[in-house]
């Protein structure tokens, strides 16, 4: 909304809640009702990829959460790589410069982060779950850079990543905390948490409290809402300090 107006935009965003077995109607039915796009969120990503076309991020991912009409076909993308790509970019600059980078988790939002990091060049991604075989797999998937590993094996990856990225739902309000001594990292180490409730994780608060750079949750969420609304109005819109300031307003009355 806060884009719609500041653009100068007629439109809307609205949420609905859409039981499985009813999915593929919605889709089927996205047009009809109007509608030039959707984000879609759990438990439908998969479903919206194979009911649409996906583009090779959305494929690479295995989930979509963008789908659009092109041509009048229904397309769909995932736009959580460039989310946590470009807003490790606005927080974080020359992030990249790191060779190796750890990432905490191999669900589906590590698939999101290990495809945008290897877009990026790192050279190796260390992969660290507390499901072996889950890591295995995302790694088969992926290649040679990328290394699965134990949360046993943190002691070691720490002082060699340049860049810790915690995927897991692990410091999420409600949830188990993290477990990671960031006082294990090289001191010109860049830490991201994809959770953004609470905004400030405890470990983004440790790692700030060591003078590393951040990048938290929230960025992620805005800066991967660019894509979809320039696909659906087609005008590229900025994640400003304003917008962000609304939805921590929204966010701390939830
Ligand atoms: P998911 O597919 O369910 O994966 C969850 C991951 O967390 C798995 O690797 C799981 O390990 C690990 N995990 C969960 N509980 C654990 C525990 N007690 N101990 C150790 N590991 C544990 O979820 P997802 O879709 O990837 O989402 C993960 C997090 O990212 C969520 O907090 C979500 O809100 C956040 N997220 C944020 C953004 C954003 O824009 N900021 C975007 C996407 C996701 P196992 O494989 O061993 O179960």
């Amino acid at each position: 909304h806060y884009w719609l107006r500041t653009l100068g935009i007629t439109g809307g965003y609205v949420i609905e809640a859409v039981p499985p077995d009813e999915f593929q109607d919605f889709v089927f039915r996205l047009s009809l009702r109007g509608f030039v796009g959707a984000n879609v969120t759990i438990p439908h990503k998969e479903r919206a990829l194979s009911l649409s076309k996906p583009d090779q991020r959305a494929r690479a991912v295995g989930a979509a959460n963008t789908l659009w009409f092109k041509d009048g076909e229904l397309c769909s993308t995932n736009t959580d790589v460039e989310g946590f790509i470009n807003n490790l970019d606005a927080c974080a600059s020359g992030w990249d410069r790191c060779d190796e980078a750890l990432v905490l988790g191999a669900g589906g939002a590590a698939r999101a982060v290990v495809f945008g990091l290897l877009d990026r060049d790192i050279k190796r991604v260390h992969l660290v779950n507390r499901t072996l075989d889950r890591a295995r797999a995302l790694a088969d998937q992926f290649g040679a850079a990328v290394s699965p590993a134990t949360w046993d094996a943190l002691g070691e990856l720490l002082p060699r990543a340049g860049l810790l990225v915690n995927t897991t739902s692990l410091g999420m309000k409600g949830q188990p905390p993290l477990d990671v001594d960031v006082g294990l990292l090289p001191p010109d180490a860049v830490v991201a948490d994809l959770v953004y409730v609470p905004l400030e994780t405890p470990l983004l608060a440790a790692s700030r409290a060591r003078g590393l750079k951040t990048a938290d949750g929230l960025g992620m969420l805005l800066h991967q809402a660019v894509r979809g609304f320039e696909l659906w109005f087609g005008r590229r819109p900025e994640v400003t300090s304003e917008l962000r300031a609304l939805v921590e307003a929204d966010l701390a009355n939830t």
